[in-house]
């Protein structure tokens, strides 16, 4: 199920350019209702496209006022229940609200280094655009052989 915003806890994140759900979201899909033509509460976020939703809960866990409710699909919790997290900077909590209002708390670390230090190449080499199409450079080369040419149009 898309996502869906509680309006009495979005701030629209202070009325910055760019609301945190807005950046995240990797489809596009949250906007700030400025004036509140669009849904009648000016100055809080919406989903413009709920049926485009990837469900994929980074809007969720970025949103510093937890604002954000995403309806969790059956086969993680039960219908009815409440899946929230609340980020970190080490570690993340799920809270599970059930509809008989039992609660049940999961805490998992996110991560063994400190913030901003991730390297995304570890060892390998950036990338050459230049030199995308020569097969014989993928990393996966070294364990896997296939013949390319067979997917080029001629
Ligand atoms: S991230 Fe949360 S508080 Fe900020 S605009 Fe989006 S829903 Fe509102
Ligand atoms: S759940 Fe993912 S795809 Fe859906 S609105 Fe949030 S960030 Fe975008």
């Amino acid at each position: 199920m898309p996502t869906y915003v509680r309006t009495e806890k979005c701030d629209g994140c202070k009325g910055q350019d760019k609301t945190a759900c807005m950046y995240i979201c990797p489809h596009d899909l949250m906007r700030l209702d400025k004036d509140g033509s669009k849904t009648g509460h000016a100055m809080k976020a919406y989903n413009q496209e709920p049926e485009q939703c990837w469900e994929c809960y980074s809007c969720v866990k970025i949103c510093p006022q937890q604002a954000i409710e995403c309806r969790h699909y059956a086969d993680v919790v039960p219908m009815g229940a409440s899946v929230q997290p609340l980020r970190g900077t080490e570690s993340i909590m799920w809270t599970i609200k059930f509809r008989n209002g039992n609660v049940k708390r999961f805490k998992f670390p996110i991560r063994t280094t400190p913030e901003g230090s991730a390297d995304p190449y570890g060892d390998k080499p950036e990338a050459e655009i230049s030199k995308i199409t020569d097969h014989s450079i993928l990393f996966t080369n070294a364990t896997h052989s296939c013949d390319m040419s067979q997917f080029t149009a001629s």
